[in-house]
């Protein structure tokens, strides 16, 4: 690769150790490269422990022990050819890869750019074998040596014979920091594996395989940090074969960078534009205007809709439709976040959850007629009804002043006959003694400086942020009213023409029903023209042009486009904004109780309209902690 280019005239082979020093090129950009390829060549080999050894920043020397099946004698020089692999031998395997690997190139592209000293040992071997590689066409012959089952091999000095690769090489801590990445990046994807990580003789990772959930979750916290796991649910949605599992990161846990974003499809780490588009779109109403959500998530569906080897790096991923699987992890994330009810305690909680999508969103279960969107709405309707809470339900409509109505009338009865509220009575919205059970977020002792709500629960102190929580409240209520009510519209005496491509036109005529579920009227003019007549009163003063050209560049990417819904719900959160308590209104104890109440039977309460949080609690141990009790 450094050698000067002259124009040359005749055609001539390349030696083997040039191919695959080109080949390197492609394969090999820097030690945390080398890295993954090993451990993939591990995983394919069952291993299930490894150990990493890495000598300045992998530039020196990077070690790779696993226990899996090895390297039998006859194979250890094939092992170092370019394209030799066990993994597939036919163009049909190509369609079911299950392994990671399977170009045949690794080996070779890395042998061709380093010290590359191979060792291994299947289990009817008697002893190990040894080989030595350089790239070229034949590898010396392997010599016996030392070795448990299982393979290692031991990488120095590499790019030593490509200056001009070498010179890209970053600091020593920059090429660990990547290493490290790819060992944490795999150690997610498997919990049942055991990873030793080395830098410079000094332990870095040290992790054992993990079985139950509380183990897994600890292994989450030693590589995204404590943190993350306090502040992130564990889910676990199922529905016809597919499946999506993992940690996700409250919507007030978000970070400045995407760096706590780990997804993966059948086991593979992906970065992929629609399954990061889908997953922001489902946080798009309670995350904070800029800022990134975390997570560690598994994707499961069968190996024949995704092909996972798209990318020679293999980051991107193709799904056979694209548009149902962004639907499904859209709307199962959107529910599960819905969900997060305040007083639910994320370190400790574990909600396992089957969601039952429509048939129709399913691959297998597809009804011919039914079109992208009309899979879109039919599905979210029954998996939005599985999951609330009948307790939810009977209250939805209830206004803060009618709650306090009822709590006092409640409050009439009970103390005139005490003994009448039993078990037979209706459910109590609003639990009445303080020995009774306390409700997530207990009872209102105080308010502070006109703006918090100071409140006692089982576990210590809640403060809630009076007008950011009520904002919220009158947010949902404005929203479900808003869905439930039907749509007004308002027809345009100037009809708005708007011009787009032919694609573009298409995809509205079949993307009719997105566009009049909101109440808009968009017919195509032409080939290359829109025409909108009618658009929903609440949107009127919206720029509709750019508004329908952004949906439609959803629709064709993604196959669902959420804009209408958000900028409606933008102009919702205005006004629910404007309608909000105040800060600095006395409110009384009943009046903060009821706020309470309203609070834990809303969904996304936990966060303002802005994404900020609502509530915090702090918890008798963090108080003693604060004050040193007990130490
Ligand atoms: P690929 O993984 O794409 O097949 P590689 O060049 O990475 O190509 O590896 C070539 C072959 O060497 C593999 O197909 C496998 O048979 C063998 N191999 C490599 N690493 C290991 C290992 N750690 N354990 C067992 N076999 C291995
Ligand atoms: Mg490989």
């Amino acid at each position: 690769m450094n050698e000067v280019i002259t124009p040359i005239h005749k055609i001539k082979r390349l030696s083997a150790q040039l191919a695959n020093q080109i080949a390197a090129g492609e394969v090999v950009e820097r030690p945390a490269s080398v890295i993954k390829e090993l451990l993939e060549n591990s995983l394919d080999a069952q291993a299930d422990t490894i150990g990493i050894e890495i000598e300045q920043g992998g530039i020196r020397r990077i070690r790779v022990l696993d226990n899996g099946i090895g390297i039998g004698r006859q194979d250890l020089e094939l092992a170092l050819s370019r394209h030799a692999t066990s993994k597939i031998s036919s163009v049909e395997d190509l369609e079911s890869v299950a392994s990671l690997g399977f170009r045949g190139e690794a080996l070779s592209s890395i042998s061709s750019v380093s010290r590359l000293e191979l060792r291994s040992r299947t289990k009817d071997d008697e002893t190990g074998w040894r080989i030595i590689g350089d790239g070229r066409e034949n590898p010396a012959e392997a010599v016996p040596t030392a070795h448990p089952i299982g393979t290692s091999i031991d990488i120095r000095d590499l790019f030593f014979n490509t200056p001009a690769r070498r010179k890209f090489l970053r600091a020593e801590k920059t090429e660990f920091g990547h290493i490290e990445e790819v060992v944490k990046r795999l150690s997610l994807s498997r919990f049942d594996l055991s990873f030793v990580l080395k830098h410079n003789q000094k332990e870095v990772l040290n992790l054992r395989a993990a079985k139950t959930t509380t183990d897994k979750s600890q292994r989450v916290a030693k590589i995204c940090g404590q943190a993350f796991i306090d502040n992130a649910i564990f889910i676990n949605m199922e529905s016809s074969g597919w499946q999506l599992s993992g940690w996700l990161g409250l919507p007030t846990y978000t970070r400045s960078q995407s760096d706590l974003q780990y997804f993966y499809v059948n086991g593979r780490m992906v970065r992929d534009k629609l399954v990061t588009h889908a997953i922001r779109q489902a946080y798009q109403d309670v995350i904070y205007h800029g800022r990134h959500p975390a997570y560690v998530l598994f994707l499961s569906l069968d190996p024949a809709l995704v092909d996972v080897n798209a990318h020679p790096t293999k980051h991107e991923v193709r799904f056979r439709d694209s548009r149902l699987v962004h639907g499904f992890i859209y709307r199962t994330l959107e529910d599960a976040i819905a969900q997060i009810q305040v007083g639910h305690t994320p370190a400790e909680e574990t909600f396992v959850n089957t969601i039952n999508v429509a048939e129709s969103t399913t691959p297998n279960h597809r009804s011919p007629t039914s079109n992208h969107s009309s899979a879109h709405s039919s599905a979210s309707k029954p998996s939005k009804a599985a999951h609330s809470s009948p307790r939810q339900q009977q209250n939805l409509g209830l206004n803060v002043a009618e709650q306090i109505a009822s709590y006092a009338a409640l409050r009439a009865t009970t103390s005139a006959k005490p003994t009448s509220v039993g078990r037979s009575s209706p459910p109590n919205p609003l639990p009445l003694h303080q020995d009774e059970e306390k409700p997530p977020l207990g009872f209102a002792i105080a308010q502070l400086q006109g703006v918090y709500i100071l409140a006692e629960n089982d576990k210590g102190m809640i403060v809630v942020d009076m007008h950011a929580a009520h904002e919220r409240i009158s947010y949902e209520r404005m929203k479900r009213a808003h869905d439930k009510e039907e749509i007004k519209t308002q027809p345009l005496l100037l009809p708005i023409t708007v011009h787009v491509s032919e694609r573009e036109v298409q995809a509205a005529d079949e993307f009719q029903a997105v566009f009049s579920e909101f109440g808009f009227d968009v017919q195509s003019m032409g080939p290359e023209t829109l025409v909108a007549r009618q658009v929903p009163a609440i949107l009127r003063e919206a720029n509709v042009d750019a508004l329908i050209r952004d949906v439609l560049s959803d629709l064709i990417s993604y196959g669902n486009s959420e804009r209408i819904r958000a900028h409606r719900n933008e102009l919702l959160a205005t006004m629910a904004c404007h309608g909000s308590v105040r800060a600095n209104r006395r409110l009384t104890v009943l009046e903060m109780n009821a706020l309470l109440r309203d609070m834990e039977r809303t969904e996304r309460s936990g966060q303002c309209n802005h994404g900020r949080p609502t509530w915090v609690q702090l918890t008798m141990k963090d108080l003693d902690k604060m004050f040193m009790r007990g130490q």
